[in-house]
């Protein structure tokens, strides 16, 4: 394992193994045996088994061979679970279908936090669901789901059951990515095919219980990330997995399971192969939930930094001296974003690229084509579309300017609030470090950058004749 363990501004390596760590939340006096056990626990608990399943109160056991989850009796706080999510789950049940809450609302519920939303499943398929709820409409292609809808914008996502492909069924034989993952199935499944235990419980709204198939609650209460089934396949199977464990973690405070974090390790050079877009989308994720310290962190420590972003992790790795600037901006990124909420996009991928970047242009009289330069990389290996990288540049290039009060022109442009913030979150974080950070000549790209014409722009399209 990497193991590149800061002490000051950074944070602790969140490992579930950490005994001290679990003993503070009320865990067994001995958490490693606890884990130990529990994860004996869940890789036998494959479908076949339902021994460790109890019965609802008061419902005979169905006698079908269908694996039986444990049943948790949980009355989670009403006033957390959105009502039109509720209204949805019961009208369903009313009209004689199973349905439930599930994903990342039963998780954050029971870890009594306030939900960004709410899902739904149900074994109703999507033109059922469509047909009870005026207000919705059925969406995607591959996999069908229902929008239902409510105001204020406000979706209520209904998804069929469905399960993991079989592996001769979907997949190549050596090749565990997914490709096509859009087979209707049974609760069961639906809970299985999910990526981390603590993502796959179920919650009956009238009943008040949670129904677990994976062994989600042990890892709620002992508040632990972990994969359902065998890490290092999960992660292979769709490598963006990794930055979900690492955003859970991060954001929930949540420990990281020994053998899911030794597979993120493992696993890492595989997100080279996931979809650019989702890569990048998920570094967002990472940044905007006020834990991209610790996220970010952690990225670094098991090393999905050197795939995803080798510009800064290299530039941790060899100026130790300075790093610390790294946390301390990214530290100054979650305090805002407690305060006001998430910050603006371009806001956070200049501040995460900055100090490396700084170092780039360093000296330079060209700032926009040593900017360009750089970004080349992190623009390919990601797919940053051209508005967000276009902004770096010409927000790094103009910092100088913007450091000495001298906006310009460019202070009447949209761009400028941007760039301030950026400079705020410099000056708030760093301090007296920050002044001059940007120092540089004046360069005779200043002018393109303020217009926004950096020199590589690409040329317009000549407009076909007729
Ligand atoms: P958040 O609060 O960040 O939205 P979430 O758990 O709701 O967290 P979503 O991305 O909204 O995350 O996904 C909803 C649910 O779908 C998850 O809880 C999980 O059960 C399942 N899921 C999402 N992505 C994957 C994946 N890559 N592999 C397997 N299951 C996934
Ligand atoms: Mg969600």
């Amino acid at each position: 394992m990497v193991s590149r363990s800061p002490e000051k501004a950074r944070p602790r390596p969140r490992r579930a193994d950490d005994s001290e760590e679990l003993g503070a939340l009320g865990q067994p006096a001995d958490a490693e045996e606890a884990v130990e056990e529990f994860r004996y626990q869940v890789e036998d608990m494959d479908e076949e088994s339902s021994a460790s399943g109890s019965e609802p109160p008061g419902s005979e056991p169905p006698n079908d061979g269908r694996p039986r989850p444990t049943v948790y009796q949980r009355q989670l706080d009403e006033d957390l679970i959105d009502p039109d999510a509720a209204k949805v789950v019961r009208r369903l049940v009313r009209q004689g279908y199973e349905a439930y809450l599930v994903g990342g609302c039963v998780r954050d519920l029971l870890l009594e936090r306030r939900p960004k939303d709410f899902d739904v499943c149900t074994n109703a398929r999507p033109d059922d669901v469509r047909r009870l709820f005026r207000n919705s409409r059925v969406i995607g292609r591959r996999f069908r789901l229902v929008h239902v809808l409510f105001g204020g914008g406000k979706v209520i996502e209904t998804a069929t059951f469905r399960r993991a492909p079989d592996a001769e069924e979907e997949r190549g034989s050596e090749d565990l990515l997914i490709r096509n993952d859009n087979v209707f199935g049974e609760a069961h499944q639906d809970a299985r095919r999910r990526d981390f235990t603590i993502n796959a419980l179920f919650y009956d709204v009238d009943r008040g219980e949670v129904l677990d198939w994976v062994g989600g609650m042990p890892d709620i209460e002992r508040r632990a990330v972990h994969t359902i089934g065998k890490p290092l396949v999960r992660f292979l199977e769709d490598p963006v997995r990794i930055l979900r464990a690492i955003k859970f973690s991060a954001k929930l405070d949540l420990g990281i399971n020994p053998e899911t974090y030794d597979a993120i390790v493992e696993a890492r050079k595989a997100l080279a192969r996931a979809a650019k877009p989702r890569l990048f989308e998920e570094i967002l994720r990472l940044m905007r939930e006020g834990a991209a310290h610790r996220a970010l962190f952690l990225c670094y420590e098991t090393g999905v930094l050197d795939v995803l972003l080798p510009e800064l992790s290299t530039f941790l790795a060899d100026r130790e001296e300075d790093d610390d600037r790294v946390w301390q901006l990214l530290q100054e990124i979650d305090r805002r974003t407690l305060e006001n909420g998430p910050l603006d996009d371009v806001v956070l991928w200049t501040v995460l690229l900055s100090e490396p970047l700084r170092e780039a242009c360093d000296g330079a009289r060209d700032r926009v084509e040593m900017a360009h330069e750089f970004l080349e990389g992190v623009v390919d290996r990601l797919n940053v579309p051209r508005r967000i990288a276009e902004s770096i540049r010409r927000i790094v290039a103009l910092m100088p300017r913007l450091e000495s009060g001298r906006g310009g022109r460019f202070s009447r442009t949209p761009l400028y609030p941007v760039a301030m913030e950026v400079l705020d979150i410099y000056r708030a974080a760093l301090g007296d470090a920050a002044e001059g950070a940007f120092d540089a000549p004046e360069g005779p790209s200043d002018n393109a950058a303020i217009a926004g014409t950096g020199e590589r722009r690409p040329r317009r399209r000549r407009r076909r004749r007729r």
